[in-house]
């Protein structure tokens, strides 16, 4: 059953990357009734201020982008952060959704909760079947947590909670702090400032040889859209683009779309992380979905955006 124009959806982490394309996509499509609400006005992390929220607002849909995320490094350096925050932003979420009848929730998840060594690109299928990459464990097993809560939450009360995995996301509103954000806004950033300061070198961490697959935000969007729409499985659903690209070519293609002349030089104290991942988009194309921006077209839109609102 699709979502009527006028049913009030609440998009958690709408500040977000994810969470602010999913409501500019809603907006879009002609929903009028979407529910937002900042930090400092409801505390994900407080269990009575969510709990006062849902019996208040009474969302009918909710699209779960809350979550703590960040890239390799920050993943590494503070994973207590990133299980605790997850693991309870979620858990309030997702429990008075169920409380609060809520007809449909889409949990986002990420392509990083696949084991390290997975077939690639992988399936949906290969959940639970090896060891993780422990540079971003305990985000993964907060993500893994969600997941196996919504399908719980299904076979127990017979709710619609559904689970989706998207690869490497990025778009206007990213994180582009060099520390704590992932590779595509960090070297937005970094071809960028080459350009402007004349620098003769950028500095790109690790051996480059990484392949990864970037989703343009505003697809992935249109994804939940889509699947909210039309799906209801506690099957997890991956999103992505099934294309794969090494960290080399990318910092290649950005320095190009940033117009820098500079040299690119490769940090090998700073981790590779996972060889190779890529989402197999196998289920999702048979449910009817594709993801339409190439990733030239999807840096070149990020880049424009950077250089202008950012
Ligand atoms: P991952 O996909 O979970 O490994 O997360 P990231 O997006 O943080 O990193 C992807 C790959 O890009 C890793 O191999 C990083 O070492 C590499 N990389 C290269 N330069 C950078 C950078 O400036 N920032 C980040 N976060 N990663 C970089």
């Amino acid at each position: 059953e699709s979502m009527n124009k006028d049913a009030k959806l609440y998009v958690a982490g709408h500040r977000g990357l994810v969470g602010s394309a999913i409501v500019r996509a809603l907006r879009n499509a002609g929903y009028s009734n979407i529910v937002t609400v900042d930090k400092k006005q409801v505390d994900l992390l407080d269990q009575q201020a969510v709990a006062a929220f849902f019996a208040r607002e009474k969302p009918e849909y909710v699209f779960l982008a809350a979550a703590k995320v960040g890239g390799i490094v920050a993943n590494s350096q503070y994973p207590a952060d990133f299980i605790y925050e997850n693991l309870t932003i979620q858990s309030h979420i997702i429990h008075e959704s169920y409380r609060n009848n809520v007809s449909k929730l889409l949990f986002l998840g990420s392509s990083c909760i696949y084991p390290k060594l997975a077939e690639q690109p992988i399936k949906e299928e290969a959940l639970l079947t090896g060891p993780l990459e422990p540079t971003n464990d305990a985000y993964a097993l907060a993500k893994i947590s969600g997941i196996k809560m919504c399908q719980a939450y299904n076979s127990q009360y017979g709710t619609q909670f559904i689970s989706v995995m998207p690869t490497n996301l990025y778009g206007p509103n990213d994180n582009f702090d060099l520390q704590s954000s992932h590779v595509l806004p960090a070297l937005i950033r970094k071809f960028h400032e080459g350009r402007m300061m004349n620098a003769p070198a950028v500095n790109v961490w690790g051996t480059g040889k990484p392949v990864r697959e970037f989703l343009y935000v505003d697809d992935l969007a249109d994804a939940c859209l889509y699947l909210m729409n039309t799906y209801a499985g506690s099957k997890i659903v991956n999103i992505g683009t099934g294309v794969g690209v090494s960290i080399r070519e990318l910092a290649e293609k950005v320095s190009y779309v940033a117009g820098y002349q500079g040299n690119i030089v490769f940090d090998t104290t700073k981790p590779d992380g996972t060889p190779v991942k890529i989402n197999d988009v196998t289920y999702i194309r048979s449910l009817g979905w594709l993801a339409k921006t190439d990733l030239l077209q999807g840096i070149r839109l990020t880049y424009e955006w950077f250089v202008k609102d950012y």
